[in-house]
């Protein structure tokens, strides 16, 4: 078999990297999973990736003490660095982590919102506050997987909102799309999880490609990517997963010239 060509570069809308803060994700110090920046970047350009969505390792560890500043960091980065787009990360207990959100989101270098459950809280408390925010924004919002068997029917009451639910990685992801009274729940395939020999298959057979977008999550590009060159699927939905998806999710950001 060999990988089919593309007319498009993959755009990797889920990543992160470590850049020297205290917060870096260090523990355990691993040789076997590199994750300073220009490590990432050369991953990504071995396979033809041209550019992604970050957020960085330690916004969205256990040290939501560091996500203002670390959210001001990556929106000077993106703005610098063709390569690099953003996800600004927001901790509910953190207001002024929404009022950055609310001033970084119209930034053509800006794909949407970021939680991660790391920041310790309980979804089901804040679910409501977060998604009325974002639904405010009409912006998009990538979470790390948490109850998500409960998202649909949060989800199901704010229509402007898009969630992508990341790592694609269980019938609970597949049957939050399919509940998803507004179409407005996605999931990446991000993640260890995918070297499940039929998840990516299953799920484009139940809910179809067009909801699902393509990311590394920093783990191995030539994994993550041949996952999906070399799928059981048809050309049209490696296509759909591998990029038009994110061209039609974040036309501001990947409209035309990616
Ligand atoms: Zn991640």
């Amino acid at each position: 078999m060999t990988i089919p060509s593309f007319s498009h570069a993959p755009i990797d809308i889920h990543s992160h990297f470590n850049h020297g803060s205290p917060f870096d994700w260090r523990l355990p110090d691993n040789p076997l999973h590199l994750r300073d920046l220009d490590f990432v970047l050369e991953e990504q350009r071995n396979v033809g990736i041209a550019c992604g969505g970050f957020s960085t390792y330690a916004s969205v560890l256990e040290h939501p003490e560091c996500i203002v500043e670390e959210n001001e960091y990556l929106h000077r980065l993106a703005g610098e660095d063709a390569r690099i787009f953003q996800w600004v990360v927001i901790d509910p207990r953190l207001p002024e982590t929404f009022c950055q959100a609310e001033r970084m989101l119209p930034c053509k270098k800006t794909l949407g919102i970021k939680i991660h459950a790391s920041h310790g809280y309980d979804i089901e408390e804040y679910a409501d506050r977060i998604f009325s925010f974002v639904n405010e924004q009409r912006a998009v919002l990538l979470m790390h997987p948490q109850k998500v068997e409960k998202m649909a029917s949060f989800a199901n009451r704010y229509p402007d909102m898009k969630l992508i639910i990341a790592h694609l990685s269980s019938m609970e992801h597949i049957a939050a799309i399919r509940e998803a009274r507004y179409g407005n729940i996605y999931t990446d395939t991000s993640g260890g999880a995918s070297n499940l020999n039929n998840v990516i298959e299953y799920a484009v057979n139940q809910v179809g490609s067009e909801k699902i977008l393509f990311g590394t999550d920093a783990y191995a590009c030539s994994f993550q990517f041949g996952r999906i060159a070399l799928a059981r699927l048809p050309h049209a939905d490696k296509e759909n997963i591998l990029y038009k998806n994110a061209v039609k999710m974040f036309p501001n950001a990947f409209g035309e010239d990616v």
